[in-house]
């Protein structure tokens, strides 16, 4: 399905085709640091058909454990990550879902690096619920 998204102060605006099925959650500890919470929810777009429409990414290289090198996109402005990829000529682009408009129609599929998960973050319902901010 066709997808649009843009960072927080709309900076940076894309659009990419994507597969709804292949949406996951990514529980390790990168994310949790990058998304400054405890997880990240990401979904793949192929180079052709992955559009930037405004905007220029800053990218930080991230090294993980294993060696790899990542290109992690984020906007200059206000900081909204966008898309994580191989440096270089890139052929995926992992973008990230909170910032699609259709955020709401992609459900994640599935979960990886569950062993770095918080313990609290596999049972969000049993954590006290408010509609809006809470008052204090
Ligand atoms: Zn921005
Ligand atoms: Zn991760």
């Amino acid at each position: 399905m066709k997808i649009d998204g843009r960072c927080h102060c709309g900076y940076i605006t894309y659009e990419a085709e994507i597969d709804p099925g292949q949406v996951a959650i990514c529980l390790c500890t990168d994310c949790q640091t990058l998304t400054g919470s405890a997880f990240r929810t990401a979904v793949p777009a192929l180079r052709e058909g992955f559009v930037l429409c405004t905007g220029q990414p800053k990218i930080y290289v991230k090294t993980a454990e294993s060696g790899a090198r990542r290109a992690q996109a984020f906007c200059p402005e206000c900081g909204t990550p966008i898309y994580s990829a191989a440096l270089g000529e890139a052929q995926t682009f992992m973008i990230r879902v909170g910032t699609a408009s259709q955020r709401a129609e992609l459900a994640p599929r599935a979960q990886i690096w569950c062993r770095s998960a918080l313990d609290w973050v596999m049972d969000l319902k049993l954590i006290s619920q408010t509609a809006r901010q809470q008052t204090p």
